[in-house]
């Protein structure tokens, strides 16, 4: 018995319902008890008297006794009348709390399953303060779900992206090694170079993956310190004014006086702008032009990565984000890029409260990438 009352709410609705009338009626019963004798004096006591006058043989203890049984009558029929009542509330609000309740414990078992799909009815067509607590709840619990749901869906398409991407490099490398193995291929070191490629392709898509799994889950502590703008433009440009040059790009940097100052983890912004500025090389044609320009503004500094390339198509700027994205896939699949850099890219630019945006004209008329930075974050 104490074991189903401790399991069902319903039951454990009903007993605090018993427990207020038993109380209720205890406390009533020994009011009476103490009330009566004196209530009976003050206004039976007066009629017994003339009722005893009247008729011989009834006496004022006859009256109080007969008056006591009346009282405790009435008393019992109303606890049992409230025993039945309790018994029809308890069982109304257990359904109203216990059904969607249950409900509840189904669709999470059903989620544990691996059913993401699953929702609560919400009653009504209720507005958030109209919503009692259970109500409440089941929207909480529906958006658990649409983000578990989005989690489960991110997951499988990152398998797949992954598989993916892994898929070419090694078939390409299964198709060299078969044909140096057959002797269809003949061992040269343009060969071996193209299989150092491919491997070297996989690597690096092994190490970005890894790089983006540690900056989604936050897995990262940021060294910050103050540096100048000049200073972090710098730094990209001595990585790279050797392609530029080789590639026939120039490159240029345009500075405000005084140069803002910012405070970032140098190594982390140095890599967003690493590769920015080599996305504006490997996507620029030779003869073309790359600019870097600071800015200060009032309460944030500006790097904006200007080039005159190839471009992107506006219907595909909100997606250069995301991850093994690429606008032209054979391009940029033979240019070694893995489709994951502006996705990390854009994180550390938010680690550090900031904002990377894309913008283009279109196709073939440059690209502009702009990093807003908070001046402290
Ligand atoms: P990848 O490693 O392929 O360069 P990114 O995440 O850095 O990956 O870039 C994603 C895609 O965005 C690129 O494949 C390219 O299509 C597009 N993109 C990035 N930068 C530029 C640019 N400066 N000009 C034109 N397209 C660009």
């Amino acid at each position: 018995m104490l074991n189903a009352i401790r399991s069902h709410l319903g039951l454990k609705l009903f007993v605090s319902y018993l427990v207020v009338i038993v109380v209720g009626a205890a406390v009533l019963a020994t009011a009476a008890e103490l009330a009566i004798p004196r209530a009976f004096d003050r206004h039976m006591a007066p009629m017994g008297q003339m009722m005893g006058d009247m008729m011989s043989g009834t006496s004022g203890t006859d009256l109080f006794v007969s008056y006591r049984a009346a009282f405790t009558e009435s008393l019992l029929i109303a606890a049992i009348a409230a025993f039945a009542v309790a018994v029809v509330v308890s069982i109304f609000v257990s359904r109203r709390v216990v059904a969607p309740v249950r409900s509840m414990m189904a669709a999470t078992s059903r989620i544990a399953e691996g059913h993401y799909r699953e929702r609560l009815a919400i009653p009504g067509n209720l507005q958030a303060d109209e919503m009692d607590e259970l109500a409440q709840l089941a929207v909480s619990f529906n958006q658990m779900a649409a983000t578990l749901d989005q989690t489960e869906t991110l997951r499988r398409e990152l398998i797949g992206d992954v598989a993916h991407e892994l898929r070419t490099p090694l078939s390409t490398i299964k198709g060299s090694m078969e044909g140096l193995i057959d002797g269809v291929v003949q061992p040269s070191p343009e060969a071996y170079h193209q299989i150092y490629l491919e491997v070297d392709r996989l690597q690096r898509l092994v190490s970005d993956l890894q790089e983006l799994s540690r900056v989604e889950a936050g897995a990262y502590h940021l060294e910050l310190k103050t540096i100048g703008l000049g200073d972090l433009i710098d730094g990209a440009i001595a990585r790279l004014q050797d392609q530029y040059d080789e590639k026939g790009v120039t490159l240029e940097k345009e500075l405000p006086s005084p140069i803002p100052q910012v405070v970032v983890d140098e190594d982390r912004m140095g890599q967003v702008l690493l590769n920015l500025v080599g996305n504006a090389l490997q996507f620029t044609p030779a003869g073309g032009q790359v600019r870097i320009v600071g800015e200060g503004l009032a309460d944030r500094a500006q790097i904006r990565v200007e080039d005159t390339g190839i471009g992107i198509p506006r219907e595909y700027l909100p997606r250069v984000f995301t991850r093994f994205y690429r606008v032209e896939k054979s391009r940029a699949r033979a240019g070694g890029g893995s489709g994951i850099g502006l996705t990390i890219a854009k994180h550390w630019v938010e680690a550090h409260g900031g904002s990377l945006l894309a913008d283009s004209p279109g196709a073939n008329s440059g690209s502009t990438f702009t990093v807003d930075l908070p001046l402290s974050p």
